[in-house]
C-alpha cells in the first residue's frame, strides 16, 4: 500500500487587513502563555523601535493548560540543548586549535632535532 506524503500545513484563513489599509502578517507566539500560537498582526506594528499595535487577532485557540505547560517545558528543554550544542562546538574548535598548536610545536621540535 502506497503511504500518502505529508501535506503542509495548510492554512484555511485568508489573510485581514489591519485598519491602516495594511495586510497583516501571519506570526506565531514564541512566548511561554501562548506558546506556538497564531495571530495575524499589523506589519507596521513597530514604529521608531516601539512597539504600537493596533491591530492584532489570533487565529488559533488557546492551548489547554497542561498542553501549554507541556508546550513551553519543550521549548525550554530545546533552548538548553540548543545552548549546550554552542558551548560544545566552541569548546571543540578551541581544542582543535590546541591540538593544531601541538601538533605543530612537536613537528618543530623533531624537524630541530633532524636538522
Ligand atoms: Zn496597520
Amino acid at each position: 500500500m502506497r503511504k500518502e506524503p505529508p501535506r503542509g500545513e495548510e492554512l484555511a484563513v485568508a489573510a485581514p487587513h489591519c485598519y491602516c489599509g495594511r495586510l497583516a502578517w501571519l506570526q506565531t507566539s514564541w512566548t511561554e502563555s501562548n506558546s506556538l500560537r497564531r495571530f495575524f498582526v499589523c506589519p507596521k506594528s513597530e514604529v521608531g523601535g516601539k512597539t504600537i499595535v493596533v491591530f492584532f487577532v489570533w487565529i488559533d485557540i488557546e492551548m489547554p493548560p497542561h498542553e501549554r505547560a507541556l508546550v513551553a517545558w519543550l521549548l525550554r528543554t530545546m533552548r538548553e540543548v540548543e545552548d549546550q550544542i554552542r558551548c560544545a562546538r566552541a569548546r571543540e574548535k578551541k581544542l582543535w586549535i590546541a591540538l593544531f598548536i601541538s601538533w605543530a610545536f612537536v613537528f618543530i621540535v623533531w624537524f630541530d632535532n633532524v636538522m
